[in-house]
């Protein structure tokens, strides 16, 4: 097992990743974008039972190296959790659901790039900033966590919120995401509103 933190990958601006996970949740969770009723992804759900039918990969969860979270083989087509995120993903903690969504990005955006095994959130690392050439848009880490916050935060449900006079704590509350996964995610809606 190799493993292939950080890696340069075709560059994507935010707002081609916005497009592909649109398609993305219109095909496998259309629930989230019911106008006027926002909804937390079911992450849990995805993960035991239609992850092969959504993005054709296996689920596993194994004892991973203790700063491991995941990891994405693109060999074998497996999505793996350590016993750790799976806990969090079982007891509905925002962590382990970035860190579903977060492989579901590298599956979705990758594949070409990444022809070997993945190991993915590496705790208390800013892995993407250690490499001075690699730029944030070209960087697979920098990719697969805007997929992750843009998954579980649909465009137009957080533009609606934002317009109704919400804020990062109602995007907390009613996406079950951490409350920096929510303040990232309104400056960047906010970034492409404007820009
Ligand atoms: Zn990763």
């Amino acid at each position: 097992m190799s493993s292939g933190l950080s890696v340069k990958v075709t560059p994507k601006k935010k707002i081609e990743i916005e497009r592909l996970v649109y398609f993305r949740q219109k095909k496998s969770f259309a629930y989230m974008l019911e106008k006027g009723r926002p909804a937390s992804i079911n992450a849990l759900d995805l993960f035991e039972f239609n992850l092969k039918r959504e993005y054709g990969f296996e689920a596993d969860v194994r004892d991973l190296p203790s700063d491991c979270e995941g990891l994405t083989d693109f060999s074998t087509n497996e999505l793996v959790l350590s016993v750790a995120s799976h806990a969090q993903l079982g007891n509905n903690e925002p962590r382990g659901i970035f860190t579903v969504c977060h492989e579901l990005g590298h599956i979705d955006m990758h594949k070409s790039d990444m022809s070997h095994c993945h190991l993915s959130r590496v705790k208390g690392r800013q892995l993407y900033r250690r490499r001075g050439d690699i730029k944030a848009f070209e960087c697979s880490e920098w990719q697969a966590d805007y997929y992750s916050g843009s998954l579980q935060m649909p465009y137009m449900q957080v533009v609606d919120i934002l317009e109704q006079g919400g804020d990062e704590g109602d995007l907390q509350r009613i996406f079950n995401v951490s409350f920096t996964a929510a303040r990232k995610r309104v400056g960047y809606v906010n970034s492409l509103r404007k820009g």
